[in-house]
């Protein structure tokens, strides 16, 4: 069931995916544990110290190669602290490789935005196999839409109409913890 908070959370996830510098697909992931409280955020994007230079995003390979996606980002800056929570994904489900490493990470539960036709069109075979693996490993997975997602599907919001000043205070102090 999607409750209050989770929409709060995917919410923020899809605040976060903004600040990914990855010209065409941006991410973002929210970890929360299961008080409602943020363990950790992350958005795809190269290694920290690694120079996010046109080159290097601009060219696919190479992109693919160096990218750590949203919820790995999340997954490690949590540090261990994922274990039991849920991870929020926005815009679209975790894929194989990420539904993998949460099962690892002892997470209980996905909730991630409802893929465009466009996402499922492209990623169908990943975003199958990572729906099966996370159920096979008792993984709760869920969907939901927020509001005016249908109309703007990528685009991100401004910070007011999304993140409550309260959960801003928390976010500011949760990325300066991790450096950003
Ligand atoms: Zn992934």
């Amino acid at each position: 069931m999607i409750t209050k908070w989770d929409n709060r959370f995917l919410g923020l996830a899809r605040h976060i995916s903004a600040w990914s510098k990855d010209p065409s697909t941006k991410v973002g992931a929210v970890i929360a544990d299961r008080h409602n409280r943020i363990v950790s955020l992350g958005y795809n994007g190269l290694p920290r110290k690694i120079e996010d230079n046109p080159s290097r995003l601009q060219d696919r390979e190479t992109k693919l190669a160096l990218t750590l996606h949203a919820e790995q980002n999340a997954i490690l800056f949590a540090q261990g602290r994922a274990w039991g929570g849920t991870i929020y994904t926005w815009p679209l489900p975790p894929c194989a490789h990420c539904a993998s490493q949460i099962v690892q990470a002892g997470l209980y539960r996905v909730v991630s935005h409802v893929p465009t036709h466009e996402h499922l069109s492209r990623w169908a075979a990943s975003l199958r196999l990572a729906y099966d693996v996370l159920r096979e490993a008792g993984v709760m997975v869920e969907d939901a839409e927020l509001d005016g997602d249908k109309s703007e599907a990528l685009k991100a919001p401004s910070l007011e109409e999304d993140v409550s000043a309260e959960l801003f205070d928390v976010i500011s102090d949760l990325l300066k913890s991790h450096g950003y």
